[in-house]
């Protein structure tokens, strides 16, 4: 089975790159960051350079891919179908989508003080960044893109379920 697709995006695709996420895929997105830098990891770690820039997709060359579309979800589509991806229900919500790092599971009592009163009472199984320290639940802000990107990509809904 070939490895996993991971990606760069570059400055303008700061969407596409939490729905990437949202999706599982490992994908690097900086505020901040020199064209030559995105190339270099590029190339150094193997990942497709996502970007909008004709410019920067032409330096790419092999490693790059031009993102026509300026929405959001039919930039998913152009990704999903260039590398015809099949994101799997597993694999969503793996990854932390502000910073990237796979997220593990937590306990309900340690996520006792960190969720609101309502959230804690009413939802049995956390997910946390070990990066900046986030946790997600069913519900938590990451649900719309799930809801969208299972409506996306054909599915029912993805859900957040307990082992
Ligand atoms: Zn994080």
């Amino acid at each position: 089975m070939a490895p996993p697709h991971r990606f760069v995006v570059d400055m303008m695709l700061g969407k596409l790159a939490r729905w990437l996420r949202a999706m599982g895929y490992d994908t690097l997105y900086f505020k901040v960051a020199e064209d030559r830098h995105l190339l270099q990891l590029a190339h150094a770690e193997c990942r497709t350079l996502l970007t909008r820039d004709t410019r920067l997709a032409r330096l790419a060359g092999a490693a790059g891919l031009l993102i026509h579309a300026t929405e959001v979800e039919p930039q998913v589509a152009e990704v999903i179908e260039r590398f015809a991806l099949s994101p799997g229900g597993e694999d969503f919500l793996s990854r932390c989508l502000e910073c990237n790092t796979r997220l593990v599971d937590r306990s309900k009592d340690s996520a006792r003080e960190r969720v609101p009163p309502h959230v804690f009472a009413t939802h049995d199984h956390f997910v946390g960044c070990p990066g900046c320290d986030r946790i997600y639940w069913q519900g938590s802000h990451a649900d719309r893109i799930l809801t969208r990107l299972g409506r996306l990509l054909g599915r029912s809904r993805p859900t957040l379920s307990g082992p």
